[in-house]
């Protein structure tokens, strides 16, 4: 048997693109599964999410491997392009590279693409200053845009929050503000709610949402996790009990010794560390669940394995499931917060050692 497993359920992906629609029956979806689908297997997940209206990615790479693997829905390059090669290949694969600079618009203005691009968006800028063009330039960019002859007439307008994790912000009401004054200037479809968005605030969805991190069933807020938005997690991390043994009192485990018995102690050994992605900033911080129980991760993360305190949960043998993440009993949004940062991080970063185990249920 392999592990570490990420064991992802194609029937929690499908709930939780279900909750989508329900908090957004109006609007289109642009499922975004960048970065391997946040950790998940990106094919797998294509393949399960295939009633969303168009797909994100972040870069070309990410697009051509999808159009490579025969998923056919529009694809949206959320970096965009920079060259006149990267256009080419987007035209050439009905990819979709969002605009979100003036040279881009300048080097469109330039050549000559096999065919238009189409289902167009520009990126505007309405406040989070990343990436996009201010709201004052937009209409410029279009008539330009247009006038290239490299696009169809198929265009949007799309923007990013940069505090949606924070209900009620007067800053996400300003960008808003901005998206709805172009919405009307121009009679453009407007994109602009990420996860958090779709989830607290109804008045941004408008013409398409591009969620991404609820789809997996992860809460994209501090204070809450997927079950109180009825969000199904859709990856369990597990690995397996490689040891056990019993240590003394005072007796160091693990890497300079950070944990020591302040009592005769069971000790377990699993099979999973940093060199999977499994964060180093666990260290004597985590728990795992074992046979429906919790306990704590001691000592430092090993590249290969972790150390746990097992002295509560005596009937645990080699062998033996060990959860990370992924169930009710072990949220992520609670390991993220151990490890001090958020969920995005923990799913996203874990190596290609980590077998993925696509399932139905
Ligand atoms: C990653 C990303 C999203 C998805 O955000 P979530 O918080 O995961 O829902 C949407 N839009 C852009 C531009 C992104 O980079």
């Amino acid at each position: 048997m392999t592990f570490p497993t990420a064991t992802i359920s194609i029937s929690a992906l499908q709930h939780n693109f279900a909750r989508v629609k329900h908090y957004a029956p109006k609007s289109k979806v642009m499922s975004v599964i960048k970065a391997d689908a946040y950790g998940h297997g990106v094919i797998a997940v294509a393949e399960a999410l295939k009633q969303s209206d168009a797909f994100a990615v972040a870069r070309l790479s990410e697009a051509v491997s999808l159009r490579h693997h025969g998923v056919t829905l529009p694809i949206v390059i959320l970096e965009g392009v920079n060259t006149a090669d990267d256009f080419q290949l987007a035209a050439e694969l009905e990819l979709s590279p969002v605009i979100h600079l003036s040279s881009q618009v300048d080097l469109l203005s330039s050549i000559t693409l096999v065919q238009p691009l189409r289902f167009n968006w520009i990126m505007v800028d309405s406040g989070m200053h990343r990436l996009g063009i201010r709201p004052e330039d937009i209409e410029t960019a279009l008539s330009r845009l247009t006038a290239s002859g490299n696009m169809n007439d198929e265009f949007g307008l799309m923007s990013h929050f940069a505090n949606s994790d924070l209900v009620g912000d007067i800053r996400n009401q300003h960008q808003l503000e901005h998206m709805q004054s172009l919405k009307h200037k121009t009679g453009l479809p407007v994109c602009l709610s990420n996860s958090a968005a779709v989830l607290a605030y109804p008045e941004s969805h408008l013409d398409w949402v591009r969620p991404g991190l609820m789809l997996y069933g992860i809460s994209p807020f501090a204070n809450t996790n997927a079950a109180e938005h009825e969000l199904q997690p859709a990856m369990q991390l597990t690995t397996q009990l490689i040891s056990v043994y019993d240590i003394n009192i005072g007796e160091q485990v693990g890497y300079g010794g950070d944990w020591s018995a302040k009592q005769a102690s069971r000790i377990g050994v699993a099979s999973i560390g940093y060199g999977d992605g499994y964060s180093r900033h666990l260290s004597n911080r985590s728990e795992v669940v074992i046979r429906g129980q919790r306990c704590p991760v001691i000592g430092r993360i090993s590249m290969d394995t972790i150390c746990i305190n097992l002295t509560d949960c005596s009937k645990a043998s080699v062998g033996d499931e060990v959860l990370l993440w992924g169930r009710s009993e072990l949220m992520v949004e609670e390991v993220a917060e151990y490890a001090g940062t958020i969920p995005y991080e923990l799913v996203t970063v874990l190596s290609k050692r980590v077998n993925r185990d696509v399932i139905d249920g």
